[in-house]
């Protein structure tokens, strides 16, 4: 039997890069999914993927849907329950280091810029944690939440909201684990480190495959990469399959796992191979 068979999946931002992956991976695996993100296109493209991977499509419920509003949110969790009838895993997944409307950089960045990089990357986190409880305290559930190594500790000058943003949602998650885990639910945290996805088409406004370009340059220098590439979704997917999966993760509570080759642990004097 597959590992996730009999259980039900919500995946936020699976529309592209690591929450794509992952859907595909647990869906392969068993489970039956919830995809969504806002863009209609891109979406579609993630459902296609999991029926390409031999998937029922009756095992996968496609949503588009903004995280950041209480309808999207209320959508993704209504339909979920009528095409599945219960909900085991969320996976909050979507975030973004979201530029500023008028092109200031570092801490000249907007307050509007701040709110709305909190709101995505923590408040939306905390709203779909509320609301999937309930859900989730019936089936004795997991929550994964996907931070960034840019939480700290070292300092992150380029994207200060961003990181600011990601390790509130750290302590967060380490707060609500406690709080969940009487309830039977899990939360634990995954920490990305550089990884080839839409995320620098978006927060740097590169092309696809200046994206591609930047990615691997960073895999090529040890000081920003010491494993000597760069992450792929799969690498964060099957991190995150783990945690999700109370068979072989179950005494995990809390914790978050790094998965970034090395970058984090690298002070750049220590970085260069001889
Ligand atoms: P992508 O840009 O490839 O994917 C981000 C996903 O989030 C997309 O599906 C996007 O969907 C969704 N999303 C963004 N804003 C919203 C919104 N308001 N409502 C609904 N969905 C939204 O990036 P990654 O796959 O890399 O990002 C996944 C997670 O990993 C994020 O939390 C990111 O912060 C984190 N991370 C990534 C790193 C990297 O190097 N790639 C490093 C460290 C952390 P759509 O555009 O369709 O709305």
């Amino acid at each position: 039997m597959a590992r996730f068979t009999d259980k039900v999946a919500i995946i936020t931002g699976s529309s592209n890069g690591i929450g794509r992956a992952t859907a595909v991976l647990l869906a392969t695996d068993g489970a039956k999914v919830t995809i969504t993100g806002r863009d209609a296109a891109r979406l579609e493209e993630t459902r296609q993927a999991i029926l390409k991977a031999g998937i029922s499509a009756t095992n996968v419920n496609s949503v588009v849907a903004d995280v950041t509003t209480a309808e999207g949110q209320d959508l993704l969790i209504s339909s979920t329950l009528d095409k599945f009838g219960k909900i085991n895993i969320l996976i909050n997944n979507a975030g973004a280091n979201i530029p500023d409307s008028q092109g200031q950089t570092r801490t000249k960045c907007s307050i509007e810029n701040l709110t709305k990089m909190f709101q995505l990357n923590l408040q939306s986190v905390v709203e779909m944690v509320q609301k999937v409880r309930p859900h989730l305290a019936k089936t004795r559930g997991e929550i994964v939440n996907i931070s960034s190594i840019g939480a700290g500790p070292a300092a992150q000058p380029a994207s200060p909201y961003y990181s600011s943003a990601k390790a509130a949602l750290d302590q967060y998650s380490r707060c609500a684990a406690i709080d969940l885990i009487s309830e039977g639910i899990r939360i634990n945290v995954v920490q990305p480190g550089f990884v080839s996805t839409g995320f620098s088409t978006a927060a740097r406004g590169l092309s696809a495959d200046e994206s591609v370009k930047f990615y691997d340059l960073m895999g090529s220098l040890p000081h920003c990469i010491p494993a000597g590439y760069c992450g792929q979704p799969d690498h964060l997917a099957s991190v995150i399959a783990f945690l999700v999966d109370r068979k072989v993760s179950e005494y995990i509570v809390g914790q978050t796992i790094i998965a970034d080759g090395g970058s984090s642990l690298v002070i750049g004097c220590h970085a260069p191979r001889q």
